[in-house]
């Protein structure tokens, strides 16, 4: 067991990357960053908590990844370039082991995405975890999710219900060598950010919205929040080929649609900037699909086969009660 001093230099103060718009980082009561004229600032935050979140047990390395993962992906979803992050870390015990596991899961991803680790918190208690992200945009640029109009084509990164899949295999539908393999359980414990492709959506796709809850459920409130519908297409979707053999196609599309923790965008785009849109994504290794077209009309409705397909399953929520 090391004191908190002692986790806090070795695991995270030495590991954190540098950046020259740092200029005071971890170890004194507050970071310090410099801003840079002409842009906006944009922070998010997200705690994942065990038991609701992720099962007991997970990896350590996996939850240091996916912390900052679910993070990233909500700067994605405006556009933004990240630039710091800050860490508040709730443990039942300070084992080095663990948190050097964690640590190393996190700081690879941060590495990746060139954001720093400024500072944090270090805290006996239930497993949780709360990131909190600062990135930028041109002033001005953020993509919001208010911004879909009727006639805007309604687009999707990657594959949807890889996650849920995944976490079905790992709650007992699968034994442990076949969660060992799995790209679906892998799709759970590690999420990609879509931050590159988010940032490259600025200046072209009008709302854009990233989707933790399942799909059907964040697409509504993106339009909802735009005050318009739209007409979609569940064969644009791209089941994952692992989930529809395990689970049959009926059970792979219903986690695509009410599934959560995939971490993909899903954005709209005008008309005049659709072939803008199919050149800029022509390179992307996730892959990009137009599941449909928002309408005047505000209902959200599928189709499947041509038939519309309505979806009883709501998506994840926290709370459910009477008087909300
Ligand atoms: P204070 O008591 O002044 O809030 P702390 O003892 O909590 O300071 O933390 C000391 C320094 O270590 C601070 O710079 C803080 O931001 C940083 N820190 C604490 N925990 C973490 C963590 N999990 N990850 C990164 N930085 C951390
Ligand atoms: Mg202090």
């Amino acid at each position: 067991m090391m004191d908190e001093f002692a986790l806090i230099e070795k695991f995270f103060a030495r590991r954190a990357g540098a950046r020259d718009d740092v200029r005071l980082g971890i170890g004194d009561d507050a970071a310090v960053t410099r801003v840079e004229p002409g842009f906006d600032l944009v922070i998010a935050t997200d705690t994942i908590n065990e038991g609701t979140h992720f099962p007991p047990g997970t990896s350590a390395h996996a939850l240091g990844h996916r912390c900052l993962a679910v993070n990233l992906s909500d700067l994605a979803a405006m556009g933004a370039e990240p630039l710091w992050c800050t860490l508040a870390l709730s443990i039942p015990s300070g084992s080095a082991d663990w948190v050097d596991a964690f640590a190393s899961g996190f700081m690879a991803l941060a590495d990746a995405h060139e954001i720093a680790l400024v500072g944090g918190d270090t805290v006996r208690g239930p497993t949780s975890i709360n990131v909190t992200v600062h990135g930028r945009v041109p002033a001005d640029t953020a993509i919001r999710r208010d911004g879909v109009r009727a006639g805007d084509g309604i687009y999707v990164t990657g594959r949807f219900g890889c996650a849920a899949a995944g976490l079905a295999m790992l709650s007992g539908a699968a034994t442990a060598a076949e969660q060992e393999r799995s790209e679906l359980v892998n799709r759970f414990l590690y999420p990609a950010p879509r931050v590159r492709e988010g940032r490259a959506l600025v200046g072209i796709a009008s709302a854009m919205i990233d989707v933790s809850d399942g799909l059907h459920v964040d697409l509504s409130r993106m339009l909802h929040a735009s005050g318009v519908g739209a007409m979609l297409d569940v064969e644009a979707l791209q089941l994952p080929v692992e989930s529809v053999d395990r689970f049959g196609r009926a059970r792979a599309l219903g986690f695509a649609l009410t599934g959560g923790d995939d971490y993909e965008l899903c954005f709209a785009v005008p008309p005049d900037r659709e072939p803008e849109l199919d050149r800029v994504t022509s390179g992307w290794e996730c892959g990009v699909a137009r599941i449909g077209r928002a309408g005047r009309d505000r209902e959200v409705r599928w189709l499947d086969h041509g038939r519309v397909r309505s979806i009883d399953e709501p998506g994840f929520r926290h709370f459910v009660t009477a008087d909300l």
